[in-house]
């Protein structure tokens, strides 16, 4: 009884000290965001605010039209707010013209999208290699780079092959390796297993536990619960509001469900 107790204590004071160490990486401190739409004023976010740290894994969660992408440009630098503050590592950047938020973008945040995004007639080696073109750096390390990226993901033998030549899975994982060539802050994945089978979508949720088992912090929408409890905090958005912030109960692990799932035959 008393050995319980004690454990218990132990535990959630190292759960405690989780949350308040690691600095954070993303605050967002009461953002608003209005679109104009015609005549309509869109009110799409009303007075948002969170922190994360680094090396945190956070699923945002909400219905269609909740204001999820809408954040998301935010914290990716693609957009600014209407009214409040975004600080990316410590920084106030809600202010800052296109040019500079381009910088920082290309620099601090690897995006992954629903649709892949790949060009076509490119290799997954060159997919991989065009964020890097504007980082002043030399073509073998470029190559180097990129290369090392698609280990990462689990693709190194495939980078001669062209996106035609890869499957949906495959492909996810070159914009994947594209998103951490420049060894960004943060990943942010916009319903990056929207188009993708359930296995493959449990196969690219390994490759995110894993990044971020090795301390990069990712930040994912999606609209499935299965890929959420991949998660390890989850962020639900509703009317343009946080509504639940809490932290996911039995996560799962990506690599002990694929397991159970039956391999299909490309
Ligand atoms: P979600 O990603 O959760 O589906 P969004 O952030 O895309 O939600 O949208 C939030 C609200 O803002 C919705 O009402 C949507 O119609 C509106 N909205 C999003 N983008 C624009 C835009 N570029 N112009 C006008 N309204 C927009
Ligand atoms: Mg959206």
């Amino acid at each position: 009884m008393a050995t319980q107790e004690t454990k218990s204590l132990t535990l959630s004071e190292q759960d405690r000290s989780t949350q308040e160490s690691g600095d954070v990486v993303i605050q967002v401190d009461d953002v608003h965001k209005f679109y104009q739409l015609g005549e309509t004023k869109v009110h799409a976010l009303r007075g948002v605010s969170t922190q994360i740290r680094r090396g945190e894994f956070v699923a945002i969660m909400g219905a269609s039209g909740s204001g999820k992408s809408t954040f998301m440009n935010i914290v990716g630098c693609l957009d600014k707010p209407s009214s409040g503050h975004y600080l990316l590592e410590g920084a106030d950047v809600s202010q800052l013209d296109k040019k500079k938020l381009a910088g920082i973008r290309n620099r601090r945040i690897g995006f992954v999208f629903q649709g892949f995004n790949l060009l076509a007639r490119t290799t997954a080696l060159e997919n991989t290699e065009l964020p890097t073109l504007y980082a002043r750096i030399d073509k073998a390390e470029r190559h180097r780079r990129a290369v090392d990226a698609l280990k990462m993901v689990g693709l190194a033998e495939r980078m001669d092959h062209f996106p035609s030549q890869l499957s949906g899975g495959q492909q996810q994982r070159v914009a994947i390796a594209r998103a951490l060539v420049n060894g960004p802050s943060i990943l942010l994945a916009d319903e990056p297993t929207g188009n993708l089978d359930s296995r493959t979508s449990v196969e690219v949720m390994e490759i995110f536990q894993s990044l971020n088992d090795k301390g990069l912090t990712i930040v994912l929408v999606t609209h499935e619960h299965d890929i959420a409890q991949f998660a390890r905090r989850s962020l639900v958005f509703r009317d343009g509001k946080i509504r639940r912030d809490e932290p996911v109960q039995k996560r799962a692990s990506a690599a002990e469900v694929l397991k159970t799932l039956p391999v299909l035959e490309e």
